[in-house]
């Protein structure tokens, strides 16, 4: 089989989220510890092979900086580029604009932004995340400088001056990162992380468990498929489980390999009330810190350099050089002002294929080779990865792997999934 690796070129200002491990400094690190990394279904301890390599105190419970993660990934394509020959395996840098189906043939053209066009028997979409939607009453101030849309524009993070207060919509993951960002020279700077709920993701444990591959869990075997159900039957088991001197951790981690069929035992009703009330709670649980950048977070927060505040943005307005930010506080109602120098989007992947506005992506929804799923998050895809179109059929050779998956799986966004579902796709390409 002739392959053909097409990566983007790094561009500002694009809303395509750029690899994400490769644009990372080594003071970042993974959320997930190396043992949970590795590219290989079939070599678990891959990853942290590589990383003995360089240095042998390197173990399946250490947070490895993300960057060196991204140095894993290239070196993997390194390899398998020089095992195939050039001629099998072709990395081409330059952006896909669109893909269509030739008439009367079952293969594709991809069309790249430079003029040129490939044809493909068989193409697989892998674009990854995109950068998050722009709140609607930001375009009081999205011309101004003040508002920087894409937390991953590295080169608009690096322009903000030491001292500058700094507001992150958003306490997730992404936040916290542009937060370390941001604080990384030990500038001490005021930031305030704006959420909802004012939630900020819980710490894993300095030396985590490896998790345990049984059944589907026994405490939700006979439980209606409701959200209200599963998690008044998950609480419980969590208590029981502490009562014993276990942690609930465990219990979260026991979950992850059948949460793909939970997805499934819900219907779209309960997907979307899970969506709406329950998954701020399930985010912090579920998508954990590395204990040294949880350690580094609690200091901000304790010292009152950080503050993370529950509550809906009402309204920006320009206030000279600054930014004032009116939020409404979710446990009091009660109205309040900030006034900052920057505000950093940091609401997470937009997944919403109606309001992705990549060439690319509006070329495949315009021209009906998309079907958006019924909760938003992402498109439909059979169990053969073969992207449905916008008339419910399974496109013969276009394939779809990455993050939008968790419209059909909920848990698919990290490497441990997305490895196992690029295994079983590459499979069903050899076919
Ligand atoms: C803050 C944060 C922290 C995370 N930490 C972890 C972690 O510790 N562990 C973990 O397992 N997961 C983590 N994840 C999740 C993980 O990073 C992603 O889900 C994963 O990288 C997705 O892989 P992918 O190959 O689908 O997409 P990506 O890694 O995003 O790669 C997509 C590639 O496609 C290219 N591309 C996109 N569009 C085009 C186009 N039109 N033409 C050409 N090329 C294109 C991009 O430039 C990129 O090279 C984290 C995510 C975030 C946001």
């Amino acid at each position: 089989m002739n392959l053909k690796v097409i990566k983007k070129h790094l561009v500002k200002n694009s809303n395509i989220a750029v690899p994400y491990f490769l644009q990372q400094s080594h003071n970042f690190l993974l959320n997930v510890p190396a043992g949970n990394m590795s590219a290989l279904t079939d070599d678990p301890n891959h990853f942290v092979k590589f990383c003995q390599d360089i240095d042998p105190a390197f173990n399946a419970g250490t947070f490895v900086s993300r960057r060196l993660y991204g140095d894993y990934l290239e070196f993997i394509l390194r390899q398998e580029t020089e095992r195939s020959g050039e001629t099998l395996l072709e990395e081409i840098h330059c952006e896909a604009i669109a893909v269509r189906q030739q008439s009367g043939d079952n293969a594709y053209q991809v069309d790249l932004a430079d003029g040129r066009s490939l044809r493909s028997d068989q193409v697989v979409l892998a674009f990854g995340h995109f950068s998050p939607e722009d709140p609607v009453p930001v375009a009081n101030v999205y011309e101004t400088g003040t508002y920087i849309s894409n937390p991953w524009d590295s080169v608009a993070l690096e322009r903000i001056h030491g001292d500058t207060p700094v507001a992150l919509l958003g306490a997730g993951l992404t936040a916290l990162d542009v937060l370390f960002r941001l604080t990384s020279n030990n500038d001490t700077r005021k930031i305030y992380l704006i959420s909802r709920r004012g939630l900020v993701p819980q710490p894993h444990r300095s030396h985590p468990k490896a998790p345990v591959v049984a059944g589907f869990p026994t405490f939700l075997k006979n439980v209606p498929p409701t959200v209200r159900a599963y998690f008044r039957a998950l609480r419980l088991q969590i208590k029981r489980n502490a009562a014993q001197g276990g942690d609930w951790r465990d219990v979260i981690n026991a979950l992850r390999p059948h949460t793909p069929e939970i997805w499934r035992r819900f219907s779209v009703a309960e997907r979307q009330k899970f969506l709406s009330r329950v998954v701020p709670y399930w985010d912090i649980h579920r998508h954990r810190l590395a204990p040294a950048a949880h350690l580094r977070l609690s200091g901000m927060l304790k010292s009152g350099q950080v503050e993370a505040i529950a509550g809906y943005v009402q309204d920006y307005k320009m206030c000279g050089e600054n930014v004032s930010i009116e939020i409404r506080e979710r446990h009091t109602g009660r109205s309040r002002k900030l006034n900052v120098g920057r505000v950093v989007n940091c609401t997470g992947p937009n997944c919403n294929i109606a309001k992705i506005t990549v060439p690319l992506i509006v070329q495949l929804r315009n021209e009906g080779y998309l079907k958006q799923d019924p909760n938003k998050l992402g498109f439909e895809v059979n169990d053969r990865y073969q992207v449905i179109n916008n008339q419910g059929h399974p496109a013969r050779n276009l394939f779809y792997v990455g993050p939008a998956l968790k419209a059909s799986y909920w848990e698919a966004i990290a490497i441990a999934e997305l490895r196992a579902h690029t295994r079983y796709l590459a499979e069903i390409l050899k076919e």
